[in-house]
């Protein structure tokens, strides 16, 4: 389809010379200077033309592949009533991220951060039977946190766009599938963003499942510091510093699940320590080599800790504050139960600070322990803690790992019944008619943020250097004559390019090549093509690729044929 001619003199991309001083990232300073984008206020950026065509790519790239695996898009208001948020419970977790704001009848909403609740209560009365499962639903839009610390331009906004997207799901199972197609999904959308990005389980690299996955651009700017091996094992900074360890003696490092005759039931647990709420609950709780519960795994409403325990324990309950008592422990303890010799446990870096311990938390027949029944199994102390750096034996295949840092581009959860359809009582009739709560995923792409990890990927110190899938412009055509019959050909070539569907930009502009070719390569269009009097004597102009910095002479009749 035939494009149009962007002539660079009405082009609204206002260039700096200079670096910025505000900026410190490569993306940042680019961005400034090849006006991508200016500042509005702390954490809020206007997208000027070029950086809003790359925008939209990025976009359209992230709509392909949801399309492709089923999901619709749709859009949902980015204000959410206070009484959602209050209904998940999620109000008072969320924190001062959450900005909220009152209407003239003293009615208060949030700017959506994320939207879990807004689509939970979407489809709470609308999807009625397992018949219709599973469905997901996505939109890209604008969404607001008040960072703490909004920083690095489009990296860390306190507005910025987000595709969001939740499934809900009749079983655990099909939940895993539509996770596992995003899973794939968002794999491609990276690549064909041109991102070397690699996916890494958000709590631990080494326990087993995967229920969440952040995918993370690789880049020295990212605030994540990964581990990584060729064999596909990758962790993060948090998993490497506090996921733990291991204790001494045989094990393989994998979490057991070991059925445990005789104590195999919570209820039997329950009975065995003779503990109140006998058999009615599914708790995890660590308690010291003296049997007294000492923490438990951090109450309220935290996502990864949620996951964690899950992830460790298959079936769970997260504490809540009624639950524990004045100080802060768990008064239904269930436990103990050991933990077997080469066990990692997951577990918040505040609970480092407790030496000896063991941890409970069964299923039905099963412990995930070796040792029980149980005290008899204690980690001698927090230095043995394992944190997997750079260089260390990677724990699934033992070559050296490599490490590097990652900025965070999107992330794929597994939330499961409880998290909000329960809450919100969003159920569905399952096969025998039986209500059921949806199992839910929710699945987030940083698009701004994706935009600015390309930037990071993909420039040198004369500018951005974009990949052809995002480039707000894919050629730009140099007029190295400010008029005349050069400067003539130069813009017929440009209106052919545009005809034949090629994104062009023209730089008719009346200034000295040397300055029309420090802006070109500072924007960054991955062709240029530079005509000028004498190669048109030869019948030809230069075509410069601005990654390799190779430069071609090709006949100026074929350069249409050359760049389609
Ligand atoms: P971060 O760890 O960087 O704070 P997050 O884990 O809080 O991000 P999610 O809730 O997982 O973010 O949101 C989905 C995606 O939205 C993230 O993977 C990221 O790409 C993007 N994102 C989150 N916060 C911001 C922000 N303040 N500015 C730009 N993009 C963001
Ligand atoms: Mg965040
Ligand atoms: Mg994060
Ligand atoms: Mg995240």
């Amino acid at each position: 389809m035939a494009t149009r001619v962007m002539k660079m003199s009405a082009l609204y991309a206002p260039t700096l010379k200079e670096d910025p001083a505000e900026a410190e990232l490569a993306s940042h300073k680019l961005m400034l200077r090849a006006g991508l984008i200016r500042k509005v206020a702390s954490g809020l950026y206007s997208y000027l033309p070029l950086a809003w065509r790359s925008i939209r790519k990025i976009e359209d790239i992230c709509r392909d592949e949801m399309d492709a695996i089923g999901a619709q898009e749709m859009l949902a208001p980015i204000l959410t009533p206070a009484e959602l948020w209050e209904e998940s419970g999620r109000i008072g977790a969320y924190g001062p991220e959450l900005m909220r704001l009152e209407d003239r009848h003293d009615r208060t909403f949030c700017l959506g951060p994320t939207h879990e609740e807004t689509f939970t209560d979407l489809v709470r009365n609308e999807l009625k039977s397992y018949k219709q499962l599973p469905v997901t639903l996505y939109q890209i839009q604008d969404k607001f946190r008040d960072e703490l610390r909004p920083r690095f331009g489009l990296m860390r906004g306190r507005e910025f766009i987000m595709k969001d997207a939740y499934s809900f799901s009749a079983t655990q199972e099909s939940l895993q599938e539509v996770y596992e197609d995003m899973k794939g999904a968002y794999a491609r959308y990276c690549e064909r963003c041109g991102l070397k990005a690699l996916p890494v389980a958000a709590d631990s690299g080494e326990i087993g499942g995967d229920s969440s996955i952040e995918y993370m651009a690789l880049a020295d700017a990212g605030e994540a510091s990964l581990v990584w091996c060729d064999c596909g094992f990758a962790a993060d900074d948090e998993a490497a510093s506090t996921t733990v360890a291991v204790s001494e003696g045989p094990g393989d490092g994998t979490l057991q699940k070991v059925s445990t005759p005789g104590l195999g039931t919570i209820e039997a647990v329950a009975e065995f320590f003779g503990f109140p709420e006998n058999g009615t609950r599914k708790s995890l709780a660590l308690i010291d080599g003296e049997g007294n519960p000492v923490v438990a795994i951090v109450p309220g409403d935290h996502e990864l800790n949620e996951i964690k325990a899950a992830k460790l324990f298959g079936d769970y309950h997260l504490m809540t504050e009624e639950e524990l008592d004045e100080t802060g422990l768990h008064k239904g303890f269930i436990g103990p139960v050991g933990l077997p010799a080469g066990v990692r446990l997951v577990c918040d870096s505040s609970l480092q600070a407790s030496k000896s311990w063991t941890c409970g938390a069964n299923e039905v027949d099963y412990h995930y322990t070796g040792a029980c029944p149980g005290r008899d199994f204690t980690v001698d102390a927090w230095e043995d803690l394992v944190t997997v750096k750079e260089g260390d034996p990677c724990p699934h295949c033992g070559a050296p790992l490599k490490g590097g840092r990652g900025i965070e581009c999107g992330q794929v959860f597994q939330i499961g019944p409880d998290k909000y359809a329960a809450k919100m009582g969003a159920t569905f009739a399952d096969e025998n008619g039986r209500e059921q709560p949806f199992y839910m995923g929710c699945y987030g792409i940083g698009i701004s943020r994706t935009l600015a990890a390309i930037v990071e990927q993909h420039h040198d110190d004369h500018g951005i250097v974009w990949p052809v899938s995002v480039a707000p412009y894919e050629v730009s055509v140099i007029a190295l004559d400010k008029k005349g019959e050069a400067f003539d050909r130069a813009a017929a070539i440009a209106e052919e390019l545009a005809a034949a569907g090629i994104e062009v930009v023209f730089d008719d502009r009346a200034e000295r090549p040397g300055v029309k070719f420090a802006d070109n390569d500072l924007m960054g269009f991955p062709y240029q093509l530079i005509v000028g009097k004498r190669g048109l004597a030869n019948g030809t102009v230069e075509l410069k690729c601005r990654a390799t910095g190779e430069r071609e002479d090709v006949p100026a009749d074929d350069v249409v044929e050359r760049l389609a």
